[in-house]
């Protein structure tokens, strides 16, 4: 056993190299591109990388954000997501020390990342993040009852508390996007976000789950017209572009019956399987996977996976605190017992 201050730089160092290839998920799985095969090389020139040019934070650092092989700038992503995930790590090391809930919640935190920075950027979560995500949280259950841990047990002696708690996590998505197609006709909620929601609700216990959703509803509240602001101030919408956006709007309106019917399957996890029968059919290196193809952000759009991914790492770290001093100053506590 190492002692507490080297397993922190050694959680840091395992995090940035994670997030060196979190940041090729992030750019692959967007485009339907294999994340194995070819290996990485550079954005402009092509250049194969070499694994000099692949050590986390230091190539950027030395070669000044630039490609060694033709000077042009690399985004800054790369180093923000190699720190961030090392950073993570390091945190992750500090609340769970040394053990499987570290492993589990470090690829779990992982698969947030990548969710949050696709889902800024395209307006969608790929079912491979959402997936591994609920895996993650669903997979460490089931191994903590098998290994009879006093923090996992299952309710009436069948049901994993990961299982209900990612159930209850989507019904309460699947039930704002019901509501939001009966009253407007528009999308409230996307689906991906509400794979999200039952990953999240797999991995954390309910009470800090429930809170991870209420922080993105805060952060979302708050920062999404600062958001929008700088968007407009950066390429202010023309008229055409409001015409256009009224008439995607117009339509993209969802049919109530059969969009609250299909929501079911999440409820029910059908969509794994669906979506790995899929994979099976389709020809590798085929178009970018996108969940509705028919679907465009609009100018005013804002993706709420970002906040949902922040809202979840938050509530690792302080959901337990936040629900008990809730629960004490709402007297529910009643409510809520169990997985903690
Ligand atoms: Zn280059």
């Amino acid at each position: 056993m190492l002692p507490a201050g080297e397993w922190w730089v050694c959680a840091f160092a395992f995090g940035t190299v994670i997030g060196s290839f979190l940041n090729v998920c992030i750019w692959r799985l967007p485009r339907g591109e294999s994340l194995i095969y070819p290996g990485s090389h550079c954005p402009y020139c092509d250049h194969q990388l070499g694994p000099a040019d692949l050590v986390p934070l230091l190539s950027f650092l030395i070669r000044r954000g630039r490609c060694r092989y033709c000077g042009r700038p690399i985004s800054w992503r790369y180093f923000g997501v190699e720190l961030l995930t090392g950073l993570i790590f390091a945190l992750l090391a500090y609340r769970f020390q040394f053990g499987l809930d570290f492993v589990a919640y470090s690829l779990f935190t992982a698969a947030l990342i990548v969710a949050f920075f696709i889902d800024a950027e395209s307006f969608f979560i790929p079912d491979e993040v959402n997936h591994f995500a609920l895996l993650m949280g669903v997979g460490r259950d089931i191994y903590g009852i098998a290994q009879n841990e006093t923090s996992h047990s299952l309710i009436d002696g069948w049901l994993p508390h990961s299982i209900l708690t990612a159930v209850i996590c989507a019904a309460i998505f699947v039930g704002i996007r019901i509501l939001g197609t009966a009253l407007f006709r528009k999308e409230a909620m996307g689906l991906g976000d509400v794979k999200l929601a039952r990953a999240i609700g797999a991995m954390l216990p309910i009470g800090a789950a429930l809170t991870s959703f209420f922080m993105a509803v805060i952060m979302g509240a708050v920062l999404g017209p600062v958001i929008l602001l700088v968007k407009q101030r950066r390429s202010p919408p023309s008229n055409e572009d409001a015409i256009q956006e009224k008439a995607v709007e117009e339509d993209i309106k969802i049919p109530f019956l059969r969009d609250s019917l299909e929501s079911l399957q999440y409820l029910l996890f059908l969509d794994i399987p669906i979506t790995i029968w899929m994979r099976f059919k389709r020809r590798p290196e085929s178009e970018p996977l996108v969940e509705d193809e028919d679907w465009q952000p609009g100018a005013t759009h804002i993706p709420f996976g970002p906040f949902m991914a922040v809202g979840a790492v938050a509530a690792i770290f302080i959901g337990n605190q936040l629900t008990d001093w809730y629960l004490r100053w709402s007297h529910l506590g009643m409510l809520f017992g169990g997985k903690s």
